[in-house]
């Protein structure tokens, strides 16, 4: 049998779909990448004809999966504008529906990896609305062209490395191994090298399958929240309300002291007496608030976002037949990624953060804004404005 280059090179390789709207044109720098891949793949123990048939009719990268990949919505919204397309009133809905006919499932899943149903479920319903939208860029595609790039370094070169070891396996074929522009499988949106870890073959035919089966993509869910620390003892965190004159600088301890010193859920049931918990005021002081618990932490192990891990945890409380947020958002957005960047280049120089200039918000950024907060005795709700900005960029802060 003829090789790919040696096919190539007789011009009998018919350039695949690339994009819809520019004609495929073969790129020789494309076409050296994926064959200097070969030997690193048949080292993994891919064999030569699994390798040529993955990469068939690729002969170049993908100009949209680049520019699809540059945004991300969960990063760059307000945390509330988020929330409502991820906790639309359908999406409640169509999860209580698809959990009411997966409830025998779902028990099951929480016997064996201890992770609440309502959580996995909502998980489910922000990756892939249920199932129902997971996303049909082909994986080797997608992958390549972010590898090939260079994008985020050898990342996505070794999850395309994973991606064949997983076709080699024979879980799924090239024509059904699809997902998002950045290379996140199925219902479930794993990167390769996260299926490898972590997905289940939760109904028993001998394949992991997280692009058609709901079992399967339900169980490998809450398998990797699982194995990402999830405390079955703990929700995810809880909206409360916070006493008058309550010190904002005290944000992390027991959740039986947030109880003494007055904070409350909002739905008047008790806190749990176990269990360490930190505030979370995403839209700060006077907006929703909410007690955090070490799971917030392993959604967010799931997608690194705040408002991910929120939506995630609202959602889930939601299908689980929870009420909507007690508090209103504000009327004006925080920061955007841009205003984040500057705050991160700006609290680094003052000796306040030591994070990524990434423009994204997220637990280190929020704990810096507040040391910033406290150092220049603003309330400390760890949230990030343009009023903040402007007056750290206007006077030099003292370290803390
Ligand atoms: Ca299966």
């Amino acid at each position: 049998m003829l090789s790919r280059r040696a096919l190539l090179a007789a011009g009998l390789c018919f350039p695949g779909v690339v994009h819809a709207t520019e004609p495929a044109r073969a790129d020789v720098t494309f076409q050296a990448f994926i064959e200097a891949l070969r030997p690193d793949a048949i080292a993994r123990g891919v064999t030569p004809e699994t390798f040529d048939r993955a990469f068939r009719g690729l002969v170049a990268p993908d100009a949209a999966v680049l520019t699809r990949t540059r945004r991300q919505s969960e990063f760059v919204r307000p945390v509330w504008d988020y929330l409502v397309g991820a906790v639309s009133s359908g999406r409640i809905a169509r999860g209580r529906a698809r959990g009411a006919a997966l409830a025998s499932t779902l028990r099951a899943i929480e016997g064996r990896y201890g992770v609440p149903g309502p959580v996995t479920l909502a998980i489910w319903g922000v990756e892939s609305d249920f199932g129902a939208s997971a996303g049909d860029v082909p994986t080797i595609r997608a992958l390549a062209t972010l590898a090939a790039a260079g994008h985020r370094g050898t990342l996505f070169r070794d999850e395309l490395l994973a991606a064949l070891t997983i076709l080699q396996r024979g879980d799924v074929t090239p024509e059904r191994m699809s997902g998002s522009w950045a290379g996140a499988m199925g219902q479930v949106q794993f990167l390769p090298s996260t299926y490898l870890a972590h997905a289940v073959d939760f109904d028993d035919d001998g394949h992991r399958d997280i692009w058609i089966s709901a079992p399967d993509s339900l169980a490998s869910i809450a398998a990797y929240l699982k194995d990402l620390g999830w405390d079955q003892a703990l929700s995810w965190g809880y909206e409360v309300r916070l006493p008058g004159g309550f010190d904002l600088a005290r944000d992390t301890g027991d959740l039986a002291h947030f109880t003494e010193q007055g904070v409350r859920r909002v739905d008047g049931r008790p806190l749990p007496s176990r269990g360490r918990a930190s505030l979370f005021l995403p839209g700060g002081l006077g907006a929703p608030a909410f007690l955090i618990t070490d799971n917030f932490e392993v959604i967010r192990g799931y997608n690194t976002s705040d408002s991910y891990a929120l939506a995630v945890g609202h959602l889930a409380d939601r299908l689980g037949g929870g009420p909507p947020l007690a508090a209103s958002w504000p009327k004006t957005a925080g920061l955007g990624g841009p205003g984040l960047r500057q705050l991160q280049i700006g609290l680094a120089a003052a000796g306040f953060y030591d994070g990524p200039t990434d423009g994204r918000a997220g637990p280190k950024l929020r704990e810096a804004v507040r040391r910033y907060q406290i150092g220049a005795g603003l309330p400390a709700d760890g949230y990030a404005t343009a009023a903040l900005l402007a007056r750290l960029t206007s006077r030099p802060a003292s370290r803390p």
